[in-house]
């Protein structure tokens, strides 16, 4: 029974490379009718940041990603925030001391710094332990007397020296490490909190998963995690590991850092603290107009496809598809230019009604009236043109309300009398004609152009400024009709005064 987590630190917003760490969990999980579970990693206080496990708990609602088991939805292996879960970690260290796999260590701060400043890159570890105050290295009665004393200590993992580590990584394959090169981590702090390193192994076998996908960053900490699984003597039930690529800056040079995401809105969207790496508040994708379905979609194949040239796939589908086989080793480009493809291809398929509640939203903000039946067949008519929902501003709302500002110059030829004339004329047309088609009313523009020894572009550009107030949208003669030719006459004479 597939069992995953996802389990992130509250220390701040969730940002692209989490955000797929959650996906391809998510995907697992649904694709293999498993249980997906949420984990609040908090165990360390000085990094946390308030309102973050809110923020990443909102993120995960968005991209319609629902957590079988989390804080908020509870579930049999709770609770599932570590800070809740602090009594429970304690027996683990202690049991790995008596196995003699873990020990006591005494050093202070100023000692540890003392010595830091002494050793050049120094390491807490097999070259140094016994220069240290620990359990290992002092007398079994000193310890006695500084444990009964209640002197504090931390319990550390013993790293054997010149251990070889091995293990099967789901998408790397073989994955060797000396395990001498940690140093020997921390496992309980001096308040008897647990450290990520064994509260993430405690949990995972408490919890039970089955597979755990975590970014590529985590895989120098595996020998440690895997020790541990082995010392405490759960092998048999240790989760399989895929270290999933890293997400990479659109040029290929380096991980992706907050810093190109200030501009490629790097969290799912902004968050309510200032964001200490960028010092200011970063929007997000969110803000920025993207669907979650094009958000999912684009991160999907940041690492991901289906083995053909398919690019667009819904959630469902790439729960039917999804196989750790086609996920690459390698780090995978993030493109803000692509991202606004799938951005723009999600508008294009959507229906009309289902992105009528966000575009309603954003009209509702802009102070734009609109009624259903008309917002409707407007957004039918422009979402080919929107590359974010925010787009529909621009690009639907002169359809309800009359453009602020025309440029009537900013079109060569200048503008002139006898252009003047002209749209006088096509004003006449408009309010004594009959009820014209579309096309209909294009002909009469056309011959009218004509007569006026006019150049049909010479008068279409300034009829779509009028309308629209700039020049974009659809077929303008699209426009007036789904505006009514009297607003059309209105918007042409307020131009022309
Ligand atoms: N708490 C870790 C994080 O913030 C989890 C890493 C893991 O999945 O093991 O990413």
């Amino acid at each position: 029974n597939v069992r995953v987590r996802f389990a992130p630190s509250p220390t701040g917003g969730l940002h692209l490379g989490g955000v797929r760490t959650v996906l391809f969990n998510y995907l697992f999980a649904k694709k293999h009718g498993g249980k997906f579970i949420l984990r609040i990693e908090d165990t360390d206080q000085s990094r946390y940041v308030e309102g973050a496990e809110q923020y990443i708990a909102d993120c995960l609602d968005w991209c319609g990603f629902h957590a079988d088991e989390s804080p908020l939805a509870g579930g049999p292996y709770g609770p599932y925030r570590q800070s809740e879960r602090k009594p429970l970690y304690r027996q683990y260290a202690e049991r790995l001391v008596q196995e003699g796999y873990a020990y006591y260590a005494f050093d202070t701060s100023a000692e540890l710094e003392a010595k830091r400043k002494e050793i050049p890159n120094f390491q807490y570890g097999h070259a140094h332990r016994m220069e240290m105050k620990n359990s290992i290295s002092l007398p079994q009665e000193e310890v006695q007397q500084l444990l009964d004393s209640g002197a504090p200590y931390v319990i550390r993992i013993r790293i054997p020296e010149g251990e070889t580590i091995s293990f099967i990584d789901l998408i790397r394959g073989d994955v060797t490490f000396d395990a001498g090169l940690s140093d020997d981590k921390v496992l309980l702090k001096a308040d008897g909190m647990p450290t990520y390193h064994l509260a993430v192994v405690v949990d995972d076998y408490l919890m039970k998963i089955t597979h755990a996908f975590r970014g590529e960053e985590w895989l120098p900490s595996a020998p440690v995690h895997l020790l541990l699984w082995k010392y405490l003597g759960w092998e048999d039930d240790m989760p399989k590991w895929a270290h999933l690529p890293l997400i990479l800056k659109p040029d290929g040079n380096g991980k992706l850092s907050k810093r190109d995401g200030a501009r490629l809105g790097f969290p799912v969207y902004a968050m309510n603290w200032t964001d200490p790496a960028t010092a200011e508040i970063t929007p997000g994708f969110r803000e920025i107009g993207f669907m979650p379905e094009a958000f999912i979609n684009m991160l999907a194949m940041l690492g991901w496809n289906d083995g053909t040239e398919q690019e667009l796939f819904s959630l469902e589908e790439l729960i039917e598809k999804f196989s750790l086989e086609h996920v690459s080793k390698a780090g995978a480009k993030f493109n803000y230019e692509k991202a606004k493809w799938f951005s723009a291809e999600w508008i294009k398929k959507t229906s009309a009604d289902k992105l009528y509640p966000e575009v309603a939203k954003l009209f509702a903000q802009e102070g734009i009236e609109a009624t259903e039946d008309k917002a409707l067949s407007v957004i039918d008519l422009v979402k080919d043109r929107c590359t974010f929902i925010a787009d529909f501003v621009q690009q639907a709302g002169y359809f309800f309300r009359t453009p602020a500002e025309y440029d009537l110059n900013s079109v060569q030829p200048k503008w002139s009398e006898q252009k003047e004339e002209f749209f006088h004329s096509f004003s006449a047309l408009l309010s004594s004609g009959p009820d014209l088609s579309s096309a209909e009313l294009e002909a009469e523009f056309k011959q009218l152009a004509q007569e006026k020894g006019l150049k049909v572009g010479d008068v279409m550009l300034p009829y779509r400024i009028m309308l629209v107030g700039g020049k974009f949208g659809p077929a303008v003669f699209d426009i007036t009709k789904m505006i009514g030719e009297e607003e059309a006459i209105s918007r042409i004479s307020k131009a022309l005064v």
